[in-house]
């Protein structure tokens, strides 16, 4: 077993459902083929727990279930096991996410002129809203002024620069 491997697994799923996924997670790669009830007690966690946990990454196509007839007691267990080659098309998918999210950001700032009264609790206002309202805040009454947002856009590209290139890794 590599080592970064069982990383990117935990790690995953970590994200996913926090602390209790990670400990499910970890059980998993120590115990393939693993059932319910191997996994509640290796963690400690309740059966619930650990039921909820492996369902959702089950649903997420990280880990696999086999349906087996348990032979000491006769009635059908799931087997759980990792799918760690699929690990790697979920954070691709994550990832595609983000940048979408930001490039769509991006468009919005490149497009949009936005307006501020200078007071931090106020929101800023879009051209045509700043227009409607003559100019002055309707909150706080101070004129509304063009607020320059290079900073940001220079943000958000250099993200979606870094994104695009690990992208293609
Ligand atoms: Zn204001």
């Amino acid at each position: 077993m590599k080592i970064e491997y069982e990383d990117t697994f935990v790690k995953v799923a970590g994200l996913i459902g926090g602390p209790d996924y990670v400990r499910v997670a970890r059980a998993l790669l120590n115990n393939e083929n693993a059932t319910d009830e191997e996994i509640a007690s290796a963690t400690g966690l309740k059966i619930k727990t650990v039921r909820k946990a492996l369902y959702d990454l089950f649903g997420r196509s990280l880990i696999t279930g086999v349906r087996v007839r348990d032979p000491k007691r006769g009635w059908f267990v799931y087997r759980w096991k990792a799918q760690r080659d699929q690990t790697d098309g979920f954070i691709q998918t994550q990832r595609k996410k983000v940048l979408n999210r930001l490039k769509q950001r991006l468009d919005y700032e490149e497009t949009h002129e936005f307006y501020h009264c200078g007071t931090p609790t106020c929101l800023t206002r879009t051209f045509e809203d700043a227009m409607e309202n003559f100019f002055k805040c309707p909150t706080c009454g101070k004129a509304l002024n063009r607020q320059d947002n290079a900073e940001l856009k220079d943000s958000l590209r250099w993200k979606i620069k870094q994104l695009e290139e690990e992208l293609v890794k």
